[in-house]
């Protein structure tokens, strides 16, 4: 049974590798990994996006920037710190 709106449809129409088979000579033809020219077999690394694109981002606080951040915050805390000790000696 066919119907008007196919859900593969779009799946289908997805762009496809543009490798070249090893054995056959023949275009691969998978779909082509999102962002990229050729499928996952041919040469797109697995893993996550960072930062927003990471499926387990929630609010970016803890994102590599927002920890380098809080690490450079607390290192002059720190030394804030250690100058006050200082002055308090002399
Ligand atoms: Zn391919």
């Amino acid at each position: 049974m066919k119907h008007a709106s196919n859900p593969m449809q779009k799946a289908h129409a997805a762009p496809r590798c543009t490798a070249t088979s090893k054995r056959s000579g023949l275009p691969c033809k998978n779909p082509a990994v999102k962002g990229w020219s050729v499928c996952r077999m041919h040469g797109v690394g697995g893993g996550h996006g960072s930062g927003k694109a990471n499926p387990a981002y929630k609010h970016g606080m803890r994102t590599r920037e927002a920890q380098e951040m809080r690490k450079a915050v607390t290192e002059h805390v720190r030394i804030s710190r250690q100058l006050e000790r200082m002055i308090d000696d002399i």
